[in-house]
């Protein structure tokens, strides 16, 4: 028979009791009481050290490890070098939060589709990209071999993007996160574990508010 889970992501806690069992929710979380003062001590450290960004002009914001400052111009939005520029007709229109994170989605679906190209050879054809918000997954790989990218991952260093798309690529072939899968990741990225350890560590760098 199999036994109660409990599990924490982000500050919430879950509890799976199997079907066929019949112990109390309340209980499994009594006799983790120690564990999850733990977790949640953890999780209000982390909460605390959320980026405080002001979406105006002159404030900057970390995307891809470099600091960028938001300049507002009368042409096109784009993404240069250390800048972020918005078009001022623009941000008539909305707020510079909604238009920074759009000009940040686009470049995050280049730099997803520059990596898809660079790792094509190494995988099996996948069907087709999308980019998205999930609140706790930053990809995923569907039985239809359809890829999903969360777009926050562009606050976090570079290295993430190229993480993030060979995994969901080396799920293409290994579904799971086995012995196969990993070392399948480690053959086209040999260091994956920086990548893998800064989002365990630093999820809450990339919480966009
Ligand atoms: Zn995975």
């Amino acid at each position: 028979m199999s036994r109660p889970k409990i599990s924490c992501r982000y500050g919430e806690f879950t509890v799976i009791i199997p079907a066929n069992s019949l112990v109390e929710a309340e209980k499994v979380m009594k006799d983790n009481e120690e564990w999850i003062l733990e977790q949640w001590k953890r999780f209000e450290k982390l909460r605390k050290n959320i980026p405080k960004r002001d979406f105006c002009e002159g404030s900057s914001i970390k995307v891809m490890g470099v600091e960028r400052e938001i300049v507002f111009e009368c042409r096109r939005s784009n993404f240069l070098g250390d800048k972020i520029i918005l078009a001022n007709h623009l941000i008539e229109r909305s707020t510079v939060k909604e238009q920074v994170e759009k000009l940040l989605r686009r470049e995050f679906k280049k730099e997803v589709e520059r990596r898809l190209e660079k790792y094509k050879d190494d995988f099996r054809p996948y069907n087709k990209v999308y980019i998205r918000d999930q609140r706790t997954r930053w990809g995923s790989c569907s039985s239809k071999e359809n890829l999903s990218f969360n777009w926050r991952l562009i606050l976090g260093p570079e290295h993430l993007i190229d993480y993030i798309v060979v995994h969901e690529l080396a799920h293409l072939e290994h579904r799971n996160h086995g012995d196969d899968f990993w070392s399948t990741v480690g053959q086209v990225l040999p260091h994956y574990d920086v990548s893998r350890d800064w989002l365990n560590d630093n999820s809450h760098l990339l919480v966009w508010h």
